[in-house]
């Protein structure tokens, strides 16, 4: 049974989502607050992580891997803060990928399509 932190009450207490780090999200009707009874210490895993950015650099677009991964804001998070040129073997196609990264930062705004 989950307890509010806040009125410490422990009935009518409802799931209520889950954080972008997959935590289960419980809501207190009685206070009306929200709160994260057992969040995940470190978020996404490391071979979550590596993951997501391998299918990056493997020519999935960022949006593409978050989506498969729900790292979304993670994800975003590390592109944010990508040096300028990426390390790797192979220089040409990392600058590509590179670009395609950028691409989506530049782009997080939602378009209208009318
Ligand atoms: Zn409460």
């Amino acid at each position: 049974m989950n307890q509010c932190p806040h009125c410490h009450r422990t009935d009518q207490q409802v799931k209520n989502g889950k954080t972008v780090a997959g935590s289960q999200v419980v809501k207190c009707k009685v206070c009306n607050r929200k709160y994260v009874p057992q969040p995940l210490p470190a978020g996404h895993s490391v071979a979550t992580r590596q993951q997501a950015i391998r299918l990056v650099l493997d020519g999935n677009s960022q949006r593409q891997a978050a989506r498969h991964l729900g790292v979304a804001n993670w994800l975003k998070a590390y592109a944010d803060g990508l040096p300028p040129t990426l390390p790797g073997p192979d220089g040409p196609v990392e600058v590509a990928e590179q670009d395609e990264l950028f691409t989506f930062i530049g782009e997080k705004k939602t378009k209208s399509t009318s």
